[in-house]
Order: structure tokens, then sequence, then C-alpha cells
């Protein structure tokens, strides 16, 4: 519940900023929307760190067991950090070379998110020189494979006295007012629960002056001989559909029902799907989205999960169920709610949605789903 409500008042204002950011600004207006998105954005981070940690200690969080490439996970972390890096002219070393080529099995949102600030945090910390990530698998059995990363910096270094601490909640080296580093404190915490999940250890070595090298190992997977073929199959699939040139946006023909309850959010959802081509009503909850689709036509319904007076999973089956006069069993619904939380995907599928999106709305996201039950203009 904190997720939810933590996350719907933090998905109206990044979703209202990217439609101001949208629309005709003179330039001064810009560079307010766009520095309010920016702390928006960095709030949200903030509070995603919070949510996290909090998600481990009551043992929420559960990991993916999916097919990864370590080079993806790496082009991914090289991609966010890269600017960063250059704007402190810091060399940003993620050779390919120096990881194994096999597929693994594991969750690599995690993996991201513990190099993200690994790495985040070697550049912080580093004003000449270099930030370096190398990988390597140390030991396999059949099943499982051990992984040693390590980030290297040229950084300043951390003081003997202070590195033992550092991996607890909120600890910094200098946490004074006038330190020039951002940040919570958070980073390494999460970093070493994430570890902890995945099977492994984490290790700092660091001298005052001379940099600083983190090394973590994790296990992964290994997919069985079959699985890797089809997935070697998937991946170059996937590759093939990367490299053509990004299709221009996707206008639809059509109405869409919008079912949510707080405001922000219904204005943001309508303003997005308008600027598709897509005409959108309003149902403020479920039973008054079961009152228009009996009366009305409309060519697909997006549906909040919790909403008062009926949430939107016993809206759903209730209009599979067909027993609801005049309304089609068969409309396209598609999930759209603020819950990132574990099974939240599997709850509405049970509940016969045919999609799942998460707030903050990702426009690509639901073009991509749109473009599923709708009719392209
Ligand atoms: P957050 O990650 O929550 O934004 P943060 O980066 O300060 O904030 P952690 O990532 O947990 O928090 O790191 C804790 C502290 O450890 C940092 O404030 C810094 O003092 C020290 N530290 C971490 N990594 C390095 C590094 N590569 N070089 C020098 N000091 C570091
Ligand atoms: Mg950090």
């Amino acid at each position: 519940n904190m997720s939810h409500e933590i996350r719907t008042p933090m998905n109206g204002v990044l979703g209202t900023l990217n439609l101001l950011l949208d629309s005709e600004l003179k330039p001064e207006q810009f560079q307010l929307a766009a520095a309010s998105k920016r702390s928006a954005a960095s709030l949200l981070s903030l509070l995603n760190d919070i949510l996290d940690i909090s998600k481990v200690e009551s043992g929420q969080l559960t990991l993916q067991h999916s097919p990864l490439e370590l080079a993806d996970v790496l082009a991914d972390v090289e991609a966010a950090l890269a600017f960063d890096a250059n704007s402190k002219g810091i060399e940003l070393k993620c050779p390919a070379e120096a990881l194994p080529k096999t597929i693994y099995l594991g969750d690599s949102v995690r993996m991201r998110q513990i190099l993200l600030n690994l790495v985040g945090n070697a550049i912080k910390f580093t004003e000449v020189g270099h930030v370096k990530v190398v990988c390597r698998e140390v030991s396999r059995t059949e099943q499982q494979a051990t992984l040693e990363f390590t980030v290297e910096d040229t950084g300043i270094g951390i003081a003997p006295e202070h590195q033992k601490n550092l991996f607890k909640r909120f600890t910094q080296v200098d946490s004074s007012s006038t330190r020039r580093a951002q940040g919570t404190g958070l980073g390494l915490a999460i970093v070493k629960e994430l570890v902890t999940l995945m099977g492994g250890k984490v290790r700092l070595h660091s001298e005052p002056g001379h940099g600083t090298e983190i090394v973590f190992s994790l296990k992964l997977g290994i997919p069985t001989v079959a699985a890797q073929t089809m997935t070697n199959q998937a991946t170059q699939s996937t590759l093939a559909t990367q490299t053509e040139i990004p299709p221009p946006v996707q206008q639809f023909h059509g109405t869409i029902l919008v079912v949510e309850d707080a405001p922000m959010n219904q204005m943001v959802v309508c303003k997005v799907l308008e600027r598709l081509g897509l005409s959108s009503k309003v149902a403020n909850n479920g039973q008054e989205a079961l009152d228009l689709l009996a009366q009305e036509s409309f060519d697909l319904v997006l549906m909040d999960g919790q909403m008062p007076v009926m949430d939107g999973y016993e809206t759903t089956e209730l209009i599979r169920s067909g027993s609801v006069p005049g309304v089609n069993p068969n409309i396209p619904v598609v999930a759209l709610t603020a819950h990132a939380m574990v099974g939240e995907d599997k709850k509405c599928l049970n509940a016969g949605m045919n999609d799942y999106l998460t707030k903050p709305l990702d426009r690509d996201k639901l073009i991509e789903v749109l473009g599923k039950y709708l009719k392209k203009a």
C-alpha cells in the first residue's frame, strides 16, 4: 500500500511535467519545467530506494530467473552513466572482452541496480582518472555459476576507519551539510542486500587518495542446453529488430475507457491517449465503468487496480463473467496500476485482464500494447 500511495502522486507529477515539456513553452519556461522534472525524477529514485530496502526487509523482494547476457546489462549501465563520467572527464571502461559470453539465468533489473549504484558511486567520488568494471566466472556446477565483478576507480578512496560501516543504511563518510557529493547513503545498503539475495558477498579495498575497488560475487543459473539454443534464437531476433529504424509515433483509431480514481492520473492518461489519436472517457471506479460499458461502445479498457467502490480486479471478473447485461465480455482490458509489487501482473491476468502496464505510464510500452488490440490510423 505504501508503494501505491507514494508512487501515485509522484507519477502524477512526472506525467504532467512530461506533458508540459511536450507543449509549446518559452525557453525560460522550458528550463524551469525541465528543472522540476529533474528534481521529481530524483525524488522518485530516492523513494524507490526506500521502498526497495523495505521490500527486502519484509521478504517481499523475489528475484527473476530469466535469460540474460552480461554484455547487455553492462551496456545499459554504461549508457546510463556515460554522460556523468564524460562531463567530469573520467574514462568509463566496461570492456566487453572482460565479460563472460555465456547466457545466464538471473535478474537483470536487480543486477543493473547493483552496478548502477557502484559505478555511480565510483564516478561520484572520482575527479581524475578512470572507472573500470570487469567480470569473470570463478566457478560453476551443472546448474549454477559464481561470477565475480570488480568496480575499480581512481578516486578519493575511503579511510580504513570508515570502511566498515558504509554498507549500513544512511552511512556516508562525509555527511556534513557542506559536503560536495549528493546522496542519502542508501546505495551500498541496497547493493549489499541484493548481492546477499543473489547468494554472493561484497568486499571493499580502498586507500585514501589512491582509489577504491569493490568486488562482489553472485550466483546465476545456467540454462539447459535446449533452453540455451532457444534463447540464442530469441536474442538474435531481438537484436535484428533493435537495429531497424524506430517506427514513427503510432496513431490509433478508437475510444478508450479509462478507469481510474485519481483525477491527476485521469488527466495524464487521457492527454497521452489524445496525442495518439484516441478519444477517451473516464470512470472513477469499477461500478461506473460497468455502467458506461453497458451504455456505450468502447474499443479497450485501461483499468486501475486499487479503487474505491469496486476495484479493477473485481470489475474485470464481472466483465469476463458475461453476467452484466449490455457489457461485451470480450473487450480488451489492460491493467494500468501503480503496484510495482511481485505478483501484481499475475493477479491482473488471473482476473481476466489481457495485458499489464505500470505507472508512470511509459508511452512506448503503451503504444506497443495498444498496437495488439486497436486499429492503426
Ligand atoms: P546514495 O547512493 O543513497 O545516493 P551515497 O552514494 O552517499 O548516497 P552509498 O552509495 O551507500 O551512499 O555510499 C556510502 C558512502 O560511501 C558514500 O557517501 C561515500 O562516502 C562512500 N563511498 C562509496 N563509494 C565510494 C567510492 N567509490 N569512493 C569513495 N567513497 C565511496
Ligand atoms: Mg551511492
